[in-house]
């Protein structure tokens, strides 16, 4: 192979494919340099205490136990024991099987900081046990684990408000974190799995609200292409039909928590100001998925614009009338989003005039 190509495997080859690929185990976290997967065996000297890291996107690292300097191409040389000539010709091998990409059901490492979530155990259960109440949704364990549920019976937020300590029940409800980009726990929400409470969704009180964060933004990493949802269980249910379509697997789903996209802080503290940093990150595409609805098609509108205003490429997928993600199958979430529209202010105005979901005129 020409230097060239040298150059190609070394930007292009997904190292956590490589990963998955041999059934690997590895975990990923943040690092000071952007995403870090953390292998447990060495290639070179066989240790496997997880003490090898390296660079998600660069694929260059090193094992703290040998110093064995990795990169994407020793890595392969490594792991497959083979001389350079054919550590190249597995490599390009390797590089034509990415076309088929393996599901991301690995989230990164998350950071409970300050928020100390109501008494609840985490999901699955050490046992592999599940809510019934989740599978019943489609959301099996790996996926309980992939957005961090758990489960309360019973506890209580503890929270100060007017210098007195009040606590706040979430009996009865499926916890959902609330993560920033960087993997911090900012806020929750307890979805009631009874059927009996006034109040589907019950969120902490004196936490900041939820409409400034993005729903599993903290996933999103070496992807160029993102999709909005509204709520966790139209992101789950995103996320599910993605999985399940080999072309769709780099595709992130994220919740804005509302048909609506916040915007305007001067600190960037928002919804908008996430996206730029997801810009930052190389996020190129958003999808919008909200309701196949009348004025939830505008709302995608006014957000489209605002999303295209940053630079992104976005496009609005049109749901059938009167359903949202989680309300049909998976194949035709994954057809919703191949079909959907790139924004243009033509498109605008087109949609605007003569809205999808309008009454027949
Ligand atoms: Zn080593």
């Amino acid at each position: 192979m020409s230097r060239l190509d040298a150059e190609e495997i070394q930007k292009e080859l997904d190292i956590e494919f490589l990963f998955e690929r041999e059934s690997l185990p590895y975990k990923m976290s943040r690092g000071a340099s952007g995403m870090q997967l953390n292998a447990k065996h060495c290639p070179a000297c066989g240790d496997s205490r997880w003490r090898v890291y390296l660079n998600a996107d660069s694929g260059i690292g090193n094992c703290f136990v040998c110093n064995f300097p990795y990169t994407k191409m020793k890595f392969i040389k490594e792991y497959f024991q083979l001389e350079w000539r054919e550590a190249f010709d597995k490599a390009q091998e390797l590089l034509k099987e990415q076309g088929w990409r393996p599901k991301r059901i690995a989230a990164v490492m998350v950071d409970h900081s300050e928020v100390a979530l109501p008494y609840s155990l985490e999901l699955p259960t050490e046992d592999g046990l599940n809510l019934q109440y989740l599978e019943q949704r489609g959301i099996t364990a790996e996926y309980s684990r992939y957005f961090g549920l758990s489960y309360c019976e019973f506890g209580w937020w503890r929270f100060e408000e007017d210098g007195e300590k009040k606590r706040q029940p979430f009996d009865n409800r499926v916890i959902i974190p609330v993560y920033d980009l960087d993997g911090k726990l900012m806020t929750f929400q307890g979805r009631d799995v009874t059927g009996a409470s006034q109040r589907k969704y019950l969120f902490p009180k004196m936490l900041p609200g939820t409409g400034r964060f993005l729903l599993n933004g903290q996933n999103v990493h070496a992807t160029q292409e993102v999709a909005m949802g509204e709520g966790f269980f139209d992101v789950a249910a995103m996320k599910i039909a993605f999985d399940g379509e080999v072309s769709l697997r780099h595709v992130v789903a994220v919740g804005s928590f509302g048909k609506h996209l916040s915007y305007g802080a001067m600190d960037g503290n928002d919804q908008l100001g996430r996206f730029n940093q997801l810009k930052a990150r190389g996020v190129r595409q958003v999808t919008i998925m909200w309701d196949g609805e009348e004025n939830a098609l505008t709302a995608a509108l006014n957000a489209a614009k605002l999303l295209t205003g940053i630079g992104l490429v976005v496009k609005i997928a049109l749901l059938p009338a009167g359903k949202d993600p989680n309300e049909v199958l998976p194949e035709v979430v994954v057809r919703s989003y191949q079909d959907a529209k790139v924004w243009t202010p033509t498109l605008d105005i087109q949609w605007r005039l003569r809205n999808p979901y309008g009454k027949k005129k």
